[in-house]
C-alpha cells in the first residue's frame, strides 16, 4: 500500500512551500496536551519556548490565534491525582482548576513581549448556531483588531457529551473556519503525516505533501492512530478534511521542533502540508463542517446530477429515502446510489414531512402535507457540494 501512497495525487513534488506560505496572514496553531504538560503539569519549558515562537510571528505583523488543550491535565495534577478521573464531573472540575494555571501561565509568558492574550473558552453550541457563531467570530475579529492573541480552548467545566466538539484538532478546524484564517498548524508528538503508523511499520514514510485527502489517505491514518489524548490521526485527518474543504491549509507537524511556528510560515519543509481544496464563502463553510448532520437523503441519479452540474434545488421528485431525526433548518447528507456523500444543505422540511413527499412531485405537496411552505427539500442557496475525496 505504501508504495502508491508515494503517486501523485497524495504526493506532489510540485509545490513551493515559500511562496505558498508567505501569503499567510492570519494563523491558528494547535497545541494538544502531551506537547504542552508532562506528568499532569505544565511544561513551563515548552510552554514558554511556544510563546517566544509565537510572540516572533506576531512581531512580523501576522495575526496568531492559539488552541490549546491541556486544562485536563494540569487541573489533574494540581489535585494530585495520579489519573484521569473516570467520571464527567471528575473531569469537568480537573479542567476548571487547570484551565486558569495554564491560562496564566501563557499570560505571564507573553507579558515578556507586552503582548496582551485572550481568553475564549467554546463547546460545539458555539458552532451550531449560526447566530452565536457570527458573534464569537466578530468578537475574535475584533481581538485580532486590537493585536490580542486568542488563547481557545473547549468549555471542558460545561461540556458534556451533547454539546462537545470532543477534541482540540477539529475545535481548532472549526475556529480556523469561524476567524477565516489562512492556515491551521497542528502541533503535535509525531514529525506529520505517515503513510502508516511509524512505531509499528519501521518502513512508514513521512509525506511532505497531501493534496487531496483520498481513501488511500485516510487509510493510511486508521493504520496510524495513536492513543495518546483525545486526538490521533484521526481527529487531525478530519481536521485537514475540514480546513482544506474550505479552502484553506494544514501543516501538521511536530511541536517540539525549535521555532517551529516561524520556520514554518517561512516555507521550510517541516512536517506535511495539507493543500487546499476551492475557497468556500463562510456561510458554505458553516453549513458543510461547522455541526454534524442530523439525517440523510438518498437522492437519486437525476436529480443528483441537477445538483452537481445543473446548479438546480433539491426537489422531493429526487428522493428516494430518508433517514435521521432532523427539523426544519437542520442539516443533512446528500447521499448518491452509491451512499457517497455528495452534498450538504439545510432542510426546509423535517423527516417526518420528508417520508410523506419524496419521490412526489412539488405540485403535490400540499394535498400530502395541508401546507405549500417551499418548492424545494434544500434550496440551492442552502446547499454545498463537497469536494471529492472529502468525508
Ligand atoms: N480540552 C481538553 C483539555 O484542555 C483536551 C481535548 C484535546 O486534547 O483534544 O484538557
Amino acid at each position: 500500500m505504501s508504495s502508491s501512497l508515494h503517486s501523485p495525487p497524495m504526493q506532489s513534488t510540485q509545490v513551493d512551500r515559500r511562496q505558498l506560505l508567505s501569503r499567510v496572514k492570519r494563523i491558528v496553531v494547535k497545541v494538544g496536551s502531551s506537547t504542552i504538560s508532562e506528568n499532569f503539569a505544565i511544561d513551563y519549558k515548552y510552554l514558554n519556548s511556544l510563546v517566544d515562537d509565537l510572540a516572533a510571528v506576531k512581531k512580523t505583523g501576522k495575526e496568531v490565534i492559539l488552541v490549546t488543550s491541556g486544562a485536563i491535565a494540569v487541573g489533574i495534577g494540581h489535585l494530585g491525582l495520579r489519573r484521569r478521573p473516570e467520571t464527567l464531573p471528575g473531569l469537568q472540575a480537573a479542567a476548571a482548576i487547570g484551565q486558569s494555571r495554564l491560562m496564566h501561565a501563557y499570560e505571564t509568558r507573553f507579558q515578556r513581549y507586552n503582548q496582551l492574550a485572550a481568553m475564549l473558552l467554546l463547546t460545539q453550541e458555539d458552532f451550531n448556531s449560526r447566530q452565536r457563531y457570527i458573534h464569537i467570530s466578530d468578537t475574535l475579529r475584533t481581538l485580532l483588531q486590537f493585536g490580542v492573541i486568542p488563547i481557545i480552548n473547549e468549555n471542558d467545566t460545561v461540556a458534556v457529551e451533547e454539546i462537545k466538539v470532543g477534541d482540540n484538532d477539529t475545535l481548532a478546524a472549526h475556529v480556523t473556519n469561524l476567524a477565516d484564517a489562512d492556515i491551521l498548524i497542528i502541533l503535535s508528538d509525531r514529525d506529520g503525516f505517515y503513510t502508516a503508523d511509524p512505531r509499528k511499520h519501521p518502513n512508514a514514510e513521512l509525506i511532505d505533501i497531501v493534496s487531496s485527502i483520498t481513501e488511500e489517505v485516510k487509510h493510511a491514518a486508521g493504520s496510524a492512530g495513536t492513543v495518546d489524548g483525545t486526538g490521533g490521526m484521526i481527529t487531525k485527518l478530519r481536521a485537514a478534511e475540514i480546513v482544506t474543504g474550505s479552502g484553506e491549509m494544514m501543516v501538521l507537524a511536530n511541536g517540539s521542533t525549535p521555532s517551529v511556528v516561524n520556520r514554518i510560515l517561512s516555507g521550510e519543509k517541516i512536517g506535511t502540508l495539507f493543500l487546499p481544496q476551492a475557497r468556500m464563502s463562510g456561510r458554505k463553510r458553516w453549513i458543510a463542517y461547522s455541526r454534524p448532520p442530523q439525517g440523510l437523503l438518498f437522492v437519486d441519479n437525476g436529480a443528483r446530477d441537477a445538483l452537481v452540474h445543473g446548479g438546480k434545488s433539491l426537489l422531493p421528485s429526487g428522493l428516494c429515502r430518508v433517514d435521521g431525526d432532523f427539523e426544519y433548518g437542520d442539516t443533512v447528507s446528500c447521499l448518491d446510489a452509491n451512499e457517497h456523500e455528495f452534498a450538504r444543505g439545510l432542510v426546509n422540511y423535517n423527516t417526518q414531512e420528508i417520508s410523506q413527499i419524496m419521490g412526489k412531485r412539488t405540485g403535490e405537496i400540499e394535498k400530502i402535507l395541508g401546507h405549500h411552505y417551499y418548492d424545494e427539500v434544500i434550496h440551492r442557496d442552502n446547499l454545498v457540494l463537497m469536494q471529492k475525496g472529502k468525508t
